[in-house]
């Protein structure tokens, strides 16, 4: 009897606790070990960087659904699963296709790449030209157009980085070159495109991706005019006069499997717990790309964007030793990487009612950069949807990291326009009230250095606790948080 009486005991007094802390997270239920084993798991080479539509992927998001239901959360994909499967299409230049320029035939992904999918063949006279802006029309109408990479005329800050260098030239003249009726586009690199050549072969030679009513209607810059990347050797070559090319282009167009893992911990409330706060977070990475003169080749994104991807599992633990009085859904989202599909798949075809969806707290590499500093996105107008829900984080930052915030990145100026980089967008688009959690890019942002051993663990605990508080605290408001009204976004 006195055991059962001290139990009683107990239990009450258990329960007056836990209604008690009802009013403050308990961040502590957020460990740093569970944290840093997991990171350590996921961002590992068995998962072979996790590529979106590859079984690589698949392999990790089973993980990740595993490791959910060890956490004691309920499965909420379709069917009663924990997965949300749905279908990439994915266009890649053919291994077939040929270039020839003179005599000479150039080795597909070794010393030319073409930079995106296309249908032609073409054999024609190149006219090489030292400025795009002033050429004639009528002196490379129905020929082939060359020249070499300039950073002439380009104010971008990216310039001078080579790996964004080429894209961003590339798109400066394409079109305004196509739109004058060439019959193909050959660049040469200059010193800097040079040195992104490597890795352009290992990025071209996948293709674009598509998924059906994505926001992109298509990447692709040209439709049926090949753009052809030669390397600074090949300067003389082209340049020589009455010089001809010659390429036939094919593309291969394939369906692949990709996947959302969905899970949930129902709420306390009997009203309350019909609507969600959504943590959102992506499995998927770069894979694994063979880049001349590096020294890995395994894309391990281990702050992108494993760090998430570990943290919703540690706030889905949390949640299930103490709910909210709403419910909390998880979702890691598949091929962020490839274009935002997951999370454009479920914004559009969510497996709980959308309307029922109160908040998304996205987060997208959370754990590098100055140990004091991150940075919350959806804050400065016109990205601000919902003021109620950026009030409820900022006060959570102030009650726990104290994180200096960054809010640059966040400008509708800044120009590597963050805001729109990840999976949060699909439902701020959707007006339902969103933000983006992040300790933004790094040197070692989409490279094979990007891995577990240089995660500041810290930190990542620190980012977890603020997500988490952020949520329970949603979660357990009376009301949800609101949409800003007249709430549009810039682009
Ligand atoms: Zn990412």
């Amino acid at each position: 009897m006195r055991n059962f009486a001290a139990l009683l005991a107990v239990t009450l007094l258990g329960a007056y606790i836990s209604v008690a802390q009802t009013k403050k997270a308990p961040v502590e239920a957020i460990k740093q070990a569970d944290l840093k084993r997991d990171l350590f798991t996921l961002a590992d080479d068995h998962f072979r960087g996790r590529e979106a539509g590859t079984l690589d992927e698949l392999k990790a998001s089973v993980w990740v659904a595993e490791e959910a239901r060890k956490a004691g959360l309920e499965p909420a994909g379709d069917d009663g699963t924990y997965f949300q499967f749905f279908s990439l299409n994915r266009e890649r230049v053919s291994d077939r296709s040929t270039v020839k320029i003179g005599d000479r035939s150039f080795n597909l992904w070794k010393d030319v790449v073409v930079y995106e999918p296309a249908f032609a063949t073409v054999n024609a006279p190149i006219v090489f030209i030292e400025n795009p802006d002033t050429v004639a029309e009528a002196t490379i109408q129905g020929k082939v157009v060359a020249l070499q990479f300039t950073p002439q005329g380009l104010t971008d800050p990216r310039k001078s980085i080579p790996w964004r260098y080429n894209a961003f030239v590339i798109s400066a003249w394409a079109r305004k070159l196509a739109a004058k009726g060439v019959k193909a586009i050959l660049f040469v690199s200059d010193d800097l495109a040079e040195q992104a050549f490597p890795r352009a072969t290992q990025y071209s030679n996948r293709g674009s991706y598509q998924i059906e009513g994505s926001m992109f209607p298509s990447r692709r810059l040209l439709k049926d005019i090949p753009i052809i990347w030669v390397r600074k050797e090949a300067l003389d070559l082209v340049r020589k006069p009455g010089q001809h090319l010659d390429a036939a282009i094919y593309t291969e167009l394939f369906t692949y499997p990709s996947v959302n893992v969905v899970a949930k911990v129902k709420g306390t409330d009997a009203m309350l717990s019909k609507e969600y706060v959504l943590f959102s977070g992506h499995q998927d990475h770069d894979g694994v790309r063979n880049i001349e003169g590096a020294t890995d080749s395994i894309f391990n994104g281990a702050d992108d964007n494993a760090t998430v991807s570990v943290a919703l599992l540690a706030i889905g633990r949390a949640f299930h030793q103490q709910p909210g009085k709403r419910s909390a859904l998880f979702v890691w989202h598949g091929s962020e990487e490839r274009g935002l599909f997951g999370s454009t798949w479920f914004a559009e075809h969510p497996t709980v009612p959308r309307e029922s969806l109160v908040a998304v707290l996205n987060g997208d590499m959370i754990g590098m950069n100055n140990p004091d500093s991150a940075a919350l996105l959806g804050v400065v107008p016109p990205h601000l949807n919902s003021g109620d829900l950026v009030k409820i984080a900022l006060q959570e930052n102030a009650k726990g990291p104290k994180f200096k915030l960054d809010t640059t990145w966040d400008k509708a100026s800044h120009h590597e326009l963050w805001y729109f980089r990840s999976d949060h967008l699909p439902y701020a688009r959707k007006n339902i009230p969103a933000i983006f959690f992040s300790t933004l890019p790094h040197p070692l942002y989409h490279t094979p250095g990007d891995e577990a051993a240089t995660i500041n663990i810290e930190k990542l605990t620190k980012m977890t606790r603020w997500m988490y508080a952020t949520g329970f605290s949603v979660a357990n408001a009376a009301n949800r948080p609101r949409l800003e009204p007249g709430f549009k976004l810039e682009r």
